[in-house]
């Protein structure tokens, strides 16, 4: 276990040199993580930013943790209600965001008085590391902020302990689906506070009335950033027949004229390779499955001759839900279009998964924004917008998604107990 007092240069007395020393070095490692997960520069930087407003938010936040005086219904009696720490919270992470997926749950955790154990990814576990050493600088206190990186042979058994520990009050984990019910089954058995981020399958929906060239910047966002690697990238597009065509021709063009894939410290690159072997197998499968039903390849479609996990940004149209990659996550570089006709068919389509987490449509009708926004079965909804996270807006899913919220003013609930005081014989 790597504690926040094991930096290699002392605590938080260390001089002005020792200090910069030690800034390049924790940067260096985590330019590590991102190029061994192949995010590009300008990504990674605009993560740091992201990762840093969750500390700043939940260091304001930690000062709103208000209680209540409640009347009383008798009158000799005092009702308090008191906001308590949860107590020890182990915290598991994905690769995909290799700091922010850990700042936003230690910075609400710190906030609300509680002491973490993170466990980072197998393949980024780095950044964890190089928070450590910024919680050495910042002051934090010996023991609050615990790292347990391990292999992947290990993960499981790290994980169960985690989970099944009586000193451990709080789980919170982001990652997949199928790990997030192997935790809770874990969790069940001291019935542990949890929060779960997991997989997401987001439709975005392009209605007959939205601004096209709008509707296409937004995919191209919401699609292939991280090289469609994010639990809230666009898994399905939807469009309606009156502007299908105009939009596949728009779509491919931005795709052609500004994705470009490379060296991710090559400031025009925009697409990185993928996480891995495995993650390029499962584009593959989609998009062979899709091709075999009947899909046709608008653009890309296969591995990119830069080879290793490289592979092209495609677009498929012709699309059906009969199709695998219209059924699961495809957590790559893969933009499926299906045709619909009406907003009902749409909406149906949309809320037809175990899945809820984003959401997307375009429309320049406000009756039409109300109907769909309110109808869409997710956590979060971006009306004429491809990106939504911030720090200010409550991040999480319904269904499959997840269970609770993160960032926002909502965050820290998951990490506090209510405690009602009831004083009598006044
Ligand atoms: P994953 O396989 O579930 O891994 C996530 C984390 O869980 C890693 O630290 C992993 O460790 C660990 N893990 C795996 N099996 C475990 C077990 N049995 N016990 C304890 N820990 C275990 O997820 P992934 O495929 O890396 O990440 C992509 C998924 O995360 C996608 O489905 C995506 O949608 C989702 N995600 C969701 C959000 C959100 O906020 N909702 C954000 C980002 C990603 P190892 O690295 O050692 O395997």
């Amino acid at each position: 276990m790597v504690r926040a007092d094991d930096g290699e240069q002392g605590g938080a007395g260390a001089d002005h040199h020792g200090r910069e020393r030690r800034y390049e070095s924790r940067h260096r490692i985590q330019m590590i993580d991102y190029t061994m997960m192949g995010k590009p520069l300008k990504e990674a930087q605009g993560e740091i930013v992201y990762s840093a407003s969750f500390l700043e938010w939940f260091a304001e936040e930690a000062r709103r943790i208000y209680g209540d005086v409640i009347p009383a219904s008798a009158k000799d009696r005092r009702v308090l209600v008191l906001k308590q720490p949860v107590g020890v919270a182990a915290i598991i992470t994905p690769w995909n965001f290799p700091s922010a997926m850990i700042t936003r749950k230690v910075g609400a955790a710190l906030a609300a008085g509680c002491t973490v154990v993170v466990k980072p990814a197998e393949d980024t576990p780095l950044s964890a590391l190089a928070l450590g050493e910024l919680a050495n600088q910042a002051g934090i206190p010996a023991g609050v902020y615990n790292v347990v990186p391990c292999s992947r042979q290990q993960t499981a058994a790290v994980g169960e302990v985690l989970c099944t520990d009586p000193l451990v009050s709080k789980i919170s984990f982001t990652g997949s689906t199928a790990t997030g019910k192997i935790l809770l089954k874990h969790a069940a058995g001291t019935v542990k506070r949890v929060s779960m981020e997991l997989g997401g399958h987001a439709p975005f929906i392009v209605f007959d009335s939205a601004d096209v060239d709008r509707a296409v910047a937004g995919a191209l966002a919401s699609k292939y950033r991280n090289s469609g690697q994010t639990c809230v990238c666009t898994n399905r597009f939807l469009v309606q027949k009156g502007i299908h065509d105009e939009f596949v021709e728009k779509f491919a063009k931005a795709i052609k004229k500004e994705l470009h894939v490379g060296n991710g410290f090559d400031a025009k690159t925009t697409q990185g390779p993928l996480i891995n072997e495995k993650a390029v197998e499962k584009v593959e499968k989609h998009i062979k499955d899709a091709v075999s039903q009947g899909a046709s390849i608008v653009t890309g479609g296969k591995r990119h001759s830069l080879g290793k996990n490289f592979f092209e940004p495609t677009l498929l149209s012709n699309v059906t839900t009969k199709m695998l990659c219209t059924q699961e996550e495809t957590f790559g570089p893969l933009a499926p279009v299906i045709k619909f006709e009406t907003e009902a068919e749409a909406v149906a389509i949309a809320n037809a998964a175990n899945v809820g987490l984003a959401g997307y449509f375009y429309s320049q009708d406000p009756a039409q924004i109300w109907r769909v926004a309110e109808q869409l079965e997710v956590g979060m909804v971006g009306v004429n917008e491809g990106i939504i996270s911030s720090v200010e807006c409550p991040f999480g899913g319904v269904k499959e998604s997840g269970l609770g919220r993160e960032g926002s003013k909502y965050g820290i609930d998951e990490y506090l107990e209510i405690k009602y005081v009831c004083i009598g014989g006044l």
